[in-house]
């Protein structure tokens, strides 16, 4: 067990079950937002004595906020591996904020490159917002098929990435993708991914929601152009979102989000914005206590190991997938080698997985997540044998989608830092009891109202 474990707020929670006793909760939904670390809140209250708009550069406590933001910044570009020709800008919400600015960014691109690469296993946040930048100036998004026809191993195909690339020579704008999925938990080939894109004059983009809590993104390392992650995935209560990109890229392709503190002068009719990065990208007041105290939690995880950590998120998984395989009936989606940590998606034979979420929570006090985790193509495609064996003829013509959606969806348990064994032999018994009950559980709920 992590040291860093008395660190998380919440892990004593008691929740009331509907046996009438009451438990430990056990959150096993970190990959939508993992507990609080008590580091993120300590710093917040620390900085917050001082707490004024660091763009009022004439007080004292100004200056302390305005210090505290710039150390910040150098500490999460520190721990995420950036080095000198990297700046960091912040936005707000989350890493569906960033992705939607490093879209609008990168359309200036599309007159000369009108194609951008967008992976099939990508969460909506890193798929959508290219969609529609790319739908406005008549260039397209193509998705990175998975591997093999049935799609069942879930990784992406290296091998049609390139052939995309040498399709389409020079006139493909970036390739995007996530270093780990948030429905598989599968760990991509970051350096590779990157080294095709610039080998064929694209650039990379990497979502790292879902990687910057459990590993080193060793961006410069990696030589990736753009990334983006979110405060809330890496134990903070707020969510800044953040941007890491080559310097010389944003100054390339400014954002445009544009406002106070961006400018050198404004007058009527005229705007002379500052030419220095990265202060052109400073619109706006930014969430100072959020990116501090991101700040300092991730430089207590750099502390305590980033490979510890990333160690403690494989075995885990692969301790729960074992476990898990012991569950009759039980499917794990994604059936590859490649190294895995956080999101493990399942399905029961014959058991809803609405149901199973919610007797989950309501009988045993465990927190997960189900349905399409805001990726409905990749959780479809790797779902459609099981759409496949619907009997759509059997309900009538309006219920037909719902039935279609709910066949879709999954189970998902997600491990963080602060999860153990004990939490996934809980889960596992947990779901024996689910199985061996399934019909008086399936009387008690009505499944058609179990939402995601
Ligand atoms: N990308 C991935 C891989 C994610 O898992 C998520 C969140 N589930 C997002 C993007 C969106 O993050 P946010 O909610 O912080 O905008």
């Amino acid at each position: 067990m992590p040291d860093l474990i008395n660190d998380f707020i919440g892990l004593d929670t008691e929740y009331k079950l509907a046996s009438g006793s009451t438990k430990r909760r056990i959150h096993l939904d970190g990959a939508a937002s993992p507990l609080v670390m008590k580091t993120a809140i300590d710093a917040r209250d620390a900085l917050l004595p001082h707490y004024s708009n660091s763009h009022s550069f004439s007080h004292a406590s100004a200056h302390v906020c305005s210090q505290a933001h710039t150390w910040a910044k150098q500490t999460i570009l520190d721990t995420c591996g950036a080095d000198e020709q990297y700046s960091l800008v912040s936005l707000g919400n989350g890493t569906t904020g960033v992705m939607n600015n490093i879209a609008r960014r990168l359309t200036k691109r599309a007159s000369e490159k009108p194609i951008v690469l967008v992976s099939a296993m990508e969460h909506h946040a890193n798929d959508l917002p290219h969609r529609e930048q790319t739908a406005l100036v008549n260039a397209e998004v193509i998705h990175i098929p998975l591997v093999g026809e049935s799609a069942q191993q879930g990784e992406i195909d290296l091998v049609a990435l390139e052939a995309l690339l040498k399709e389409h020579p020079g006139r493909v704008n970036y390739v995007s993708f996530s270093g780990v999925s948030n429905v598989t938990g599968i760990v991509n080939p970051v350096a590779e991914i990157v080294a095709l894109a610039h080998q064929y004059d694209a650039l990379a983009v990497l979502d790292a929601a879902q990687s910057a809590a459990h590993m080193s993104l060793n961006i410069a390392e990696y030589d990736v152009d753009f990334v983006a992650f979110s405060g809330h995935k890496v134990y903070c209560a707020g969510s800044p979102g953040i941007l890491i990109a080559k310097s010389e890229l944003l100054a390339h392709y400014p954002s445009d989000e544009v406002g106070g503190g961006v400018v050198e002068r404004v007058d009527y009719d005229s705007v002379d914005y500052l030419n220095s990065y990265p202060q052109r990208e400073q619109a706006g007041t930014k969430d100072i206590l959020g990116i501090y105290s991101l700040a300092k939690v991730m430089a207590a995880l750099q502390g305590y190991g980033l490979d510890k950590v990333q160690a403690h998120g494989v075995e885990l998984w692969q301790y729960a997938a074992e476990q898990l395989a012991s569950i009759q009936g039980l499917v794990v989606y994604g059936q590859t080698e490649q190294t895995r940590l956080g999101a493990l998606s399942f399905n029961i034979e014959d058991v809803d997985h609405g149901l199973v979420a919610a007797v989950l929570s309501d009988y045993f006090g465990i927190a997960v997540r189900n349905e399409c985790f805001c990726a409905h193509p990749y959780v479809s495609s790797m779902v459609k044998e099981a759409l496949w064996d619907l009997d759509l003829d059997s309900v009538p013509e309006e219920q037909q989608a719902a039935m279609i959606n709910r066949k879709r969806g999954m189970v998902r348990a997600s491990f963080s830092l602060y999860n153990t064994r004990d939490d996934v032999d809980a889960l596992c018994s947990a779901l024996r009891e689910i199985v061996a009950n399934k019909e008086s559980f399936e009387k008690e709920y009505d499944i058609s109202e179990l939402g995601e």
